[in-house]
């Protein structure tokens, strides 16, 4: 196991990730030096092309780079840029960004220390848990901020970021193809430059597919999404306001739309310690149901009932509120093709419990990094589809419990239970936040980690009907 690796049975997201880290591959650039890969040709200018410089493809790139390989990133934006995200970071983003040595760079964003569950009246403090391989705190800043960090950061490590540079399409190898239940194999992308409109070829012996939710490369490259499988909407906007530095991040679970039903979701309020806070609306929905709502609506009436305390009104929006899907429980795919590997959203790797996705950016492309290395040393293509198997074993049982946790509190009336319930208790709170946020601990069995298990059996019962 790496030395940085997350010891988490279900969630050892990033066994292997630093796996290549310190290793003698000096011979960055020198892309057709080693032997093992069908995609040496002629032409090749990278060991690896990363398309998206969002969480997912800067975490792979650090850990290229770092790592010795030469890797390039088409980000078709310029940092610094915004992406519409609720800015939270939980204890697995600190960890991931602390092991790539931003810990210092994120002590000017506002530190959280838990999470206020509200919902039917009543509100509960849950501190985060204390935990052998995660920081017992979160940070809340704005994407415009944080990505160009990271970004910067792959970029100090050796990666080429290659800022208003889209990649338009895949240049797909022919010679080679692909398993008829895999992605084909790839030479790179055709990329413009959006300042010229240039057109040009990047060519790299791997490619990784790191173009977020939307993912058009990914796509064009024959992924799609299972669409029976949850998948989350959400509606975000800034607002000024006087509680901006709150110690705690804050979620109601008791959303409703216009009618004044509860919806599957949450709405949250996140201060983000510069005199505003991020407001937004969550909505899960499983096989199109709810399908209908709209979260507009959800937004302003979350907005008109948010407690007194923090003011939020239309007049104190910063700005119109922006939105964007949440591809959840690694439902798209394949993923992997004989030289391209699918990280982060564009592979549906959010966790669907809670709508977190900057930390399984981070892992995803961390452990997809672990394997294009060891495909770049000479074991080639078997590596790459090693992959698949790291995915399951860090994420497989974990999220297909949380796909059934989600298909329970489709049912209104089973989630107003779950949720009454659980307000009236804070250690059955603190237990949830723990499974919720994949915070449990691997070496001890807590009420968290024992729910777990239970809701784990019934998790494989469900995967093998
Ligand atoms: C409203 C909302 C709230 C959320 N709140 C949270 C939260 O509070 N905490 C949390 O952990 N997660 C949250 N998420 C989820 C989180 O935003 C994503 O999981 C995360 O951004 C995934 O990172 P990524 O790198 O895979 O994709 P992205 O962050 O989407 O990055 C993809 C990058 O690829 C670039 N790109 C796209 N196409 C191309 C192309 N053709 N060529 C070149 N570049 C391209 C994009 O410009 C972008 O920079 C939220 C999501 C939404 C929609």
């Amino acid at each position: 196991m790496a030395p940085t690796s997350n010891p988490e049975p279900h969630a050892s997201s990033s066994d292997g990730a630093g796996a290549t880290a310190g290793s003698a591959h000096a011979t960055a650039g020198s892309a057709h030096a080693t032997a093992g890969s069908a995609h040496a040709t002629a032409g090749s200018a990278h060991d690896v092309l990363v398309i998206g410089g969002g969480p997912a493809g800067s975490s792979c790139a650090y850990w290229l780079a770092e790592a010795g390989w030469d890797v390039v990133v088409v980000e078709r934006k310029r940092f610094p840029r915004d992406k519409t995200c609720g800015d939270g970071l939980t204890p697995r983003s600190v960890r991931q960004l602390q092991d790539m040595g931003l810990a210092g760079a994120l002590s000017g964003a506002h530190r959280y220390e838990g999470l206020r569950a509200c919902g039917y009246g009543r509100q509960l403090e849950l501190d985060w848990p204390a935990h052998p391989s995660f920081p017992s705190h979160g940070y809340v800043i704005t994407r415009h901020d944080l990505d160009q960090l990271v970004a910067e950061r792959a970029a100090k490590a050796g990666a080429t970021v290659r800022q208003g540079t889209e990649a338009l399409e895949p240049l797909l190898d022919e010679a080679v193809g692909g398993a008829a239940d895999g992605l084909p194999a790839c030479l790179g992308a055709v990329v413009r430059d959006k300042d010229s409109g240039q057109r040009s070829e990047v060519r790299a012996r791997y490619v990784v597919v790191a173009d977020g939710a939307n993912s058009r490369f990914g796509r064009a490259l024959g992924m799609s999404r299972r669409r029976g499988w949850p998948m989350g909407m959400a509606l975000r906007g800034y607002y000024r306001s006087a509680r901006h530095d709150d110690p705690f991040i804050e979620s109601h679970l008791d959303i409703r739309d216009a009618s004044g039903a509860v919806v599957p979701g949450y709405g949250w309020i996140f201060p983000l310690g510069d005199g505003r806070v991020n407001v937004g609306v969550g909505l899960l929905t499983v096989a199109g149901r709810w399908k209908g709502v709209n979260t507009s609506t959800l937004l302003d009436t979350f907005v008109a009932q948010a407690p007194p305390a923090w003011g939020l009104s239309p007049e104190a929006a910063c700005g119109p509120a922006t939105g964007g899907k949440l591809p959840m429980g690694l439902a798209v795919g394949p993923r992997v093709g004989p030289n391209v590997v699918a990280i982060g959203d564009a592979t549906g790797s959010i966790n669907p419990f809670n709508g977190e996705g900057i930390a399984y950016g981070y892992e995803t492309g961390r452990l997809a990094a672990a394997c294009l290395g060891e495909a770049l040393s000479g074991a080639g293509a078997p590596a790459l589809a090693r992959y698949e198997q790291r995915l399951e074993d860090a994420y497989g049982l974990y999220y297909a419990v949380a796909r059934a946790f989600v298909e329970l509190i489709s049912h209104p009336h089973l989630m107003q239970i779950c949720i009454r319930t659980g307000m009236h208790s804070h250690g059955l709170m603190a237990m949830l936040l723990r499974v919720m946020a994949n915070l449990m601990r691997p070496s001890e069995l807590g009420s968290a980690e024992a729910a777990y298990l239970a809701l784990a059996s019934l998790g494989k019962l469900l995967r093998r009907a």
